[in-house]
């Protein structure tokens, strides 16, 4: 038995929506990640088993690593596909919005989704929901969106509609937003979790080297130059930071997700407890932030960097160049030294 963390009246609420509707819009936030696809799609499958017309829009496109996942093919993305994706926003019933706490991390789709007249169900586990949904059902006391998946479903009493590909996209959320359950990953209930998954058949050990050993050569490759030549250590402030420009990314022939991981290895060096990478982009710089610990990366990410996110995993965005969000990250460090 897993305790009940949703609250009752939020369940009931979720299951009467679902019930009084047919057509179902799953949508997550824009940079889909392991966990914004596990969850979306594990409920896309669930949604699939009681007979609804359920359908995943995501923002922008999703790496290629997660491509292998059941049910990826039908996702939509909006930014491929507008006009068919703006349309279904203003025709479907009911829309939950996963692994997100505000409209803003929608980016280009926020107008469509927030503009439609459907009711939205927000399920998510970063701090500080917003308040556009008609139920709101978020823990950030969870480590994973699609571990909350799995405690919806089970509460709706319908652990027994897991099927095998829903069950294989909650482990693949549960197993990338805690670093292969390295950090954030101390609750007894995850286990528990993850034994009803591979009793229903999930393949774990498949689904690591999915995600986690089908990179390119070049990917490698880009990996050993930014660790090689442009990581810089800041030991005072137990800090490292990789950046990278566009033109470097070009060389490396960048595909969507290739950086991914990048920013943990840092976290590996002996005394490093925050890391962060800057990757250039075409219209703005991309920021990750970890960290070990008490550290605020979330802290860092939202003061500098107009982001948010987790403790130990956060993210932001610059307009600036590189070569000021890199300076105005240097000058801002001293500021955190009692964090350390
Ligand atoms: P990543 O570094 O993998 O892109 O993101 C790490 C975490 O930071 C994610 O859980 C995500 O929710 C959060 N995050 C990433 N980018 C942003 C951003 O631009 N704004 C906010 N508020 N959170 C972000
Ligand atoms: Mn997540």
């Amino acid at each position: 038995m897993i305790s009940k963390i949703i609250a009752e009246d939020l369940i009931h609420k979720t299951l009467k929506t679902i019930n009084q509707v047919d057509k179902i819009a799953i949508v997550v936030h824009v940079g889909p990640d392991g966990d914004a696809m596990g969850s979306s799609l594990a409920f896309w499958h669930y949604l699939m088993t009681i007979e609804k017309e359920p359908l995943v829009i995501v923002p922008t496109a999703f790496p290629n690593f997660l491509k292998w996942m059941p049910g990826s093919d039908a996702v939509m993305v909006y930014e491929e596909n507008k006009e068919a994706c703006d349309k279904i926003f203003a025709e479907t019933e009911l829309i939950f919005t996963l692994d997100f706490n505000v409209a803003s991390r929608l980016a280009m789709m926020e107008q469509a989704v927030m503009n439609s007249p459907a009711p939205k169900i927000l399920v998510d586990h970063h701090l500080h929901p917003g308040n556009y949904a008609a139920i709101t059902i978020s823990y950030p006391e969870i480590s994973s969106t699609s571990e909350l998946i799995f405690r919806l479903i089970c509460r709706m009493g319908d652990f027994s509609k897991i099927n095998i590909a829903c069950a294989e996209c909650i482990y693949t959320g549960m197993m990338t937003d805690t670093g292969s359950f390295t950090y954030n990953s101390n609750k007894p209930e995850i286990y528990t979790i993850i034994t009803e998954l591979i009793k229903i058949g999930v393949d774990k050990d498949a689904i690591y080297r999915q995600v986690f050993n089908n990179y390119s050569a070049k990917r490698m490759r880009l990996m050993g130059f930014a660790l090689y030549e442009k990581m810089k250590i800041y030991p005072e402030y137990k800090t490292a930071l990789i950046t990278v420009s566009s033109t470097e990314l070009y060389k490396f022939n960048y595909q969507n997700g290739d950086a991914e991981g990048l920013v943990n290895l840092p976290l590996s060096i002996q005394g490093i407890l925050f890391s962060v990478f800057m990757r250039e982009d075409t219209d703005k710089i991309k920021i990750s932030l970890r960290s070990q610990g008490t550290f605020p990366a979330n802290k860092v990410a939202a003061d500098l960097f107009n982001g948010g996110g987790h403790l130990n995993a956060a993210g932001g965005e610059s307009y600036q160049t590189l070569t000021e969000a890199i300076r105005k990250f240097e000058e801002a460090l001293p500021d955190y030294k009692d964090f350390l």
